[in-house]
């Protein structure tokens, strides 16, 4: 796993997703070299560095021409350009230019998050996945609704992770903010 520092990082570009979701969102996902993964919300390229080293294709999409740069910045700079697209767009759109796929990624959505599903869900593989990182209350209860609504196998799990900041009388534990990460299948 990349470690959260050695990332480029623009203050205009949220992300990156930190180490330990990271690790949790690649261990939900099953992704293996043969998967075509779409990443809808790239940001800072947390995620999809890791897919790059882990599936065979990955998108990389996102509304923000900074974050889109950035990416691509942090690709370079790991050396896994190679099997990348990096995107610029509106995911809604872009999914249109996109075949078929394995796993769908979805770290932003700005308002459209039942119509990506239901568009992804459209063109993604038997025995697909979709994955919802999710920071709102709102996001996250979206996601259920409209993944159930398309019958896929659901896994919710809420991540608290608190990190040992060294300090000079001891470690310090201190939160990060909790992320649901919602993962769902698809079952034809
Ligand atoms: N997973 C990323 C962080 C995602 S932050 C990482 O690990 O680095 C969410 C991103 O989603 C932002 O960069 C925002 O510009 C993008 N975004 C929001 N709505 C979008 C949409 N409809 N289409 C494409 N990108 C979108």
């Amino acid at each position: 796993m990349i470690k959260d520092d050695d990332f480029i990082k623009n203050p205009d570009v949220p992300g990156p997703t930190k180490e330990e979701i990271r690790c949790i969102v690649m261990c939900k996902s099953e992704v293996s070299n043969e998967d075509v993964v779409v990443d809808i919300g790239c940001g800072t390229g947390g995620l999809t560095l890791e897919f790059a080293k882990r599936a065979k294709n990955v998108y990389s999409i996102d509304m923000n021409p900074e974050a889109i740069e950035t990416t691509k910045q942090n690709l370079k700079k790991h050396g896994l350009s190679e099997n990348v697209e990096v995107i610029e767009g509106d995911g809604f759109d872009v999914l249109d230019d996109i075949k078929n796929f394995d796993l769908l990624i979805i770290g932003g959505s700005s308002g459209e998050l039942p119509l990506i599903i239901e568009k992804g869900y459209n063109k993604l593989n038997n025995y697909g996945r979709i994955i919802v990182t999710a920071i709102l209350l709102e996001t996250r209860a979206e996601a259920v609704i409209s993944l159930k609504k398309l019958s896929m196998k659901l896994d919710v799990v809420d991540v608290s992770i608190s990190k040992g900041k060294i300090i000079e009388r001891g470690t310090m534990m201190v939160a990060n903010n909790p992320v649901t990460i919602i993962s769902a299948q698809k079952v034809v």
